[in-house]
């Protein structure tokens, strides 16, 4: 690795416009997961600079609200084509810290990006109402107003999507807004971090605090009253603990949490088109993505012949670095990751279920694993039960739509769930007959920055994306008046 492709990132911490070290001088490791070599250091941020990122938000709070809309759009919007003019840069710099291939990072910018280009629309389209009361008393008038201070902790699996799809919406509200970035990779955060200053975003309106303290860190920032907004995408379990520590001071939260989607095959689906979707839907970021297809339930008739052309599919994904030419999929993100698929994988092959293709540790450095089919997986397997976050496919059969309903819904979780059949109106019902906060139909992807990304059961609250992407920022403010 070059060190070129680092050399343009700040690795202290953003606050108030600028770049400062940890106060207590601390600071921590960034891996490369392809090699397993430690190729960066990144400062650490403390609880005090914790304290200094809110003090710095919650001064530049007032400023960035009153001004007017379409300035808040054209700042956005120079972030926009600034992201884009960087892609590769970024991309590169994605992939040594995050392992992904780098058609898969490329794909990311592009995606991170748009958020930036639909936020910077929508930031001039903050509506109202006004109407009279129906005993004619007084006029109702409904004003939209940027809810504060907002704290936002993000994954490792989109570094720059998840920031963008955050930062974006919240700016365009007119918020100010302080992002812990996951410690697997904090140089995508703070690259973030330089582009939007360079884009004119005041001092203190945008801070970035990459720490390995996560917990006591975000726990002193949920219980500072000048906060008012909590944005968190990742797993359930520390959502839930995010959300206890946010009902103290009453934060008003959107959780983007883990997901256990379910991918049906019906008989009459287009089976080569169903296969493709799958690759795309499973292999999306090498598994490790909330939408991934976790568990594929394939009707009787066609199950044999989907799992035989899937099981080919999966078998000519090329393995390797995610810079290298050619190289499809990259490792996971790191070693306990690897090894909880792979327990997985040997859960269920010790309860019965059979490997078609893969299956295996590779022999090389770096935290790899194959990509995997598996078929006749019993009920009992956790593979079907938990988030593999990996390139694993698990295949069960069905009979029946009931049958497939019932199987698709048992589970806590609720974000996503994809249909294959050639029959429309079956597509659509079962659709709507799925707990999902989203459904795709003959698509092995959804994800769309106008479009409302969430789940449903443990699987979030709130919206990111689409116009109600932007009301999670905004307080409605209702006034009485007469005139
Ligand atoms: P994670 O929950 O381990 O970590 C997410 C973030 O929380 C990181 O920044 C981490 O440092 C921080 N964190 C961890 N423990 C904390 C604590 N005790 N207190 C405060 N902060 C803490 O998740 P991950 O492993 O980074 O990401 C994978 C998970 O994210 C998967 O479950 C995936 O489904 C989910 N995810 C969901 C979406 C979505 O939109 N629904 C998108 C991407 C990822």
């Amino acid at each position: 690795m070059s060190l070129d492709e680092i050399s343009w990132v700040n690795r202290q911490l953003y606050i108030d416009g600028a770049w400062h070290s940890s106060s207590d001088g601390h600071e921590f490791e960034v891996e490369n997961p392809a090699t397993e070599d430690r190729f960066a250091t990144v400062a650490d941020a403390s609880v005090d600079d914790a304290t200094r990122a809110v003090d710095a938000a919650f001064r530049a709070g007032k400023g960035w609200a009153a001004l007017a809309p379409r300035e808040r759009g054209d700042i956005l919007r120079r972030a926009f084509d600034l992201l884009i003019e960087r892609k590769e840069q970024f991309a590169r710099l994605m992939v040594l810290e995050n392992g992904k291939a780098l058609p898969e990072a490329r794909a990311e910018i592009a995606y991170a990006a748009e958020f930036l280009r639909w936020f910077s629309e929508e930031a001039v389209r903050i509506d109202g109402s006004i109407g009279t009361t129906p005993s004619g008393s007084h006029r109702m008038v409904v004003i939209r107003q940027p809810i504060g201070v907002c704290v936002f902790v993000t994954p490792w699996n989109f570094p720059v999507a998840m920031a963008t799809r955050k930062i974006g919406p919240a700016l365009a509200a007119g918020c100010t807004v302080i992002l812990k970035p996951a410690s697997e990779t904090p140089l995508s955060a703070l690259a973030i971090a330089a582009l939007f200053e360079e884009a004119g975003v005041p001092k203190g309106v945008v801070n970035v605090i990459p720490s390995r303290r996560s917990s006591t860190v975000v726990n002193a920032l949920l219980h500072d009253r000048r906060v008012r907004k909590l944005s968190f995408t990742g797993s359930t379990e520390v959502g839930r603990i995010l959300l206890s520590q946010a009902s103290d001071c009453v934060i008003k939260c959107s959780m983007e949490l883990g997901g256990n989607a379910p991918f049906i095959v019906f008989a009459d689906a287009d089976i080569e088109a169903a296969v493709e979707a799958a690759m795309v839907a499973k292999l999306r970021n090498g598994g490790e993505s909330c939408t991934a297809a976790n568990r594929f339930y394939v009707e009787k008739g066609v199950a044999t012949k989907f799992a035989r052309r899937f099981a080919d599919a999966m078998g000519t994904v090329r393995i390797g670095s995610g810079l290298e030419e050619g190289v499809q999929l990259g490792p996971m993100i790191n070693q306990s990751t690897r090894n909880k698929v792979s327990l997985l994988v040997e859960d269920a092959i010790d309860r019965g279920a059979e490997v078609l293709v893969g299956g295996r540790v590779p022999q090389r450095c770096g935290y790899f694993y194959e990509p995997t089919v598996l078929i006749n997986v019993p009920s009992s397997a956790r593979v079907l039960t938990e988030e593999i976050f990996g390139p694993v496919a698990p295949i069960v059969t069905f009979d029946s739509v009931e049958e497939v309903v019932a199987l698709a819904n048992n589970t806590e979780f609720g974000l996503v769930s994809f249909v294959h059949t050639s029959d429309l109106a079956k597509g659509l019902a079962v659709a709507e007959r799925i707990e999902s906060g989203m459904v795709g139909i003959n698509r092995g992807v959804v994800s769309d920055p106008a479009a409302p990304f969430g789940g449903w059961k443990q699987s979030g609250i709130g919206r990111e994306g689409a116009h109600e992407g932007m009301l999670e920022f905004l307080e409605t403010k209702y006034i009485a008046a007469n005139w």
